[in-house]
């Protein structure tokens, strides 16, 4: 792991020995080009409202398009994390996103908003919300087209500074989701003052939901608490027709994972759209729901 959390001295040891390491550098130093070099990309994954059979939303994933290879973001995020390089990279995911959000638009297609994930450290950033304000009015894109995904852990490590953040931001009509939710040590009293629009359930609990009992009774809280705060729920990594299944026993509909769409260049995405504008719900994801 290149980000050790240093909380003994063997961790720190090694974080210090990796930070120096060639491949480490050599992944920074590509970095540093890589945005000017128009070498990120996003791939986009539809989530999808199993009630409808309808794309409500996508959620951007960054890609690194490196000497013909693409690189998935576990390679170069702990990275970009860690040189500071990741508050560039995210004001470039959002103003690519909302370059997408017009693109759509101007194709035909219907609104979706997109998700663009935020790390902890941009979320203390001052620039942050002017950066989201440019990007959305430079587009002409409504506020609630761009959603922002920040991690449970993150958030709360640094709440004060982030709250600030997050009022100004839903103060300009962002929606925010508490992604990879369940993993961190959210205050539950908390959880009822934040501006928060969506919970996101982690992927380790709606993976075992068709195997360990105590992970089923935390979706099932999950997704009960999200009920009683007005928060929409989102499953991520679902897989199975059995996980789907389970999910729509307990309530939650809205689903984003390989079972429906893997994340998809941005082509395939407005290929879904436009069959969705055409002809309605794509009949595949109809059938699942059918059964
Ligand atoms: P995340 O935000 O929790 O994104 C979901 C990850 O789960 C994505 O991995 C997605 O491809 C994967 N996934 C979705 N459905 C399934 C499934 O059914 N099964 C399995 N096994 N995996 C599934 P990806 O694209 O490799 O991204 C990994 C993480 O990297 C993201 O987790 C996010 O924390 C981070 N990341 C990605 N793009 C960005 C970005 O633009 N900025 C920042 N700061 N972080 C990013
Ligand atoms: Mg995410
Ligand atoms: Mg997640
Ligand atoms: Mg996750």
């Amino acid at each position: 792991a290149v980000k050790a959390s240093g909380r003994n001295g063997i961790q720190v040891w090694s974080e210090a020995l990796e930070r120096s390491s060639p491949a480490i550098i050599q992944i920074e130093t590509g970095l540093h080009k890589a945005i000017a070099r128009n070498e990120l990309i996003l791939h986009y994954q539809p989530q999808v409202d199993m009630a409808s059979g309808r794309i409500v939303g996508v959620e951007a994933l960054m890609r690194w398009q490196r000497e013909g290879r693409l690189v998935p973001p576990g390679e170069f995020i702990p990275v970009a994390e860690e040189s500071g390089l990741i508050v560039p990279m995210g004001e470039w995911a959002i103003e690519e996103a909302c370059r997408a959000g017009r693109r759509w638009l101007d194709a035909g297609m219907e609104p979706v908003p997109i998700a663009v994930n935020i790390a902890s450290q941009h979320m203390q950033h001052a620039n942050l919300s002017s950066v989201v304000q440019g990007a959305l009015t430079r587009e002409r894109l409504r506020p609630e087209l761009l959603e922002l995904e920040l991690t449970e852990t993150g958030f709360m490590k640094e709440i004060a500074a982030s709250l600030t953040q997050l009022n100004a931001l839903r103060s300009q009509g962002i929606e925010v989701a508490i992604d990879d939710f369940g993993t961190g040590y959210s205050s539950l009293a908390y959880l009822t003052r934040l501006p928060l629009s969506k919970l996101k359930i982690d992927r380790s609990f709606v993976d075992s939901l068709d195997k360990k009992n105590e992970d089923r009774a935390v979706v099932t809280a999950i997704i009960a608490l999200a009920r009683s705060l007005k928060l929409r729920v989102v499953a991520e990594g679902v897989e199975t027709r059995a996980q789907m299944e389970a999910l729509m026993a307990h309530g939650c509909t809205i689903m984003q994972g390989y079972l429906l769409s893997k994340p998809l260049p941005e082509a395939q995405v407005l290929e879904l759209l436009e069959r969705q504008k055409n002809f309605g719900a794509e009949p595949r994801w109809q059938a699942m729901r059918a059964c």
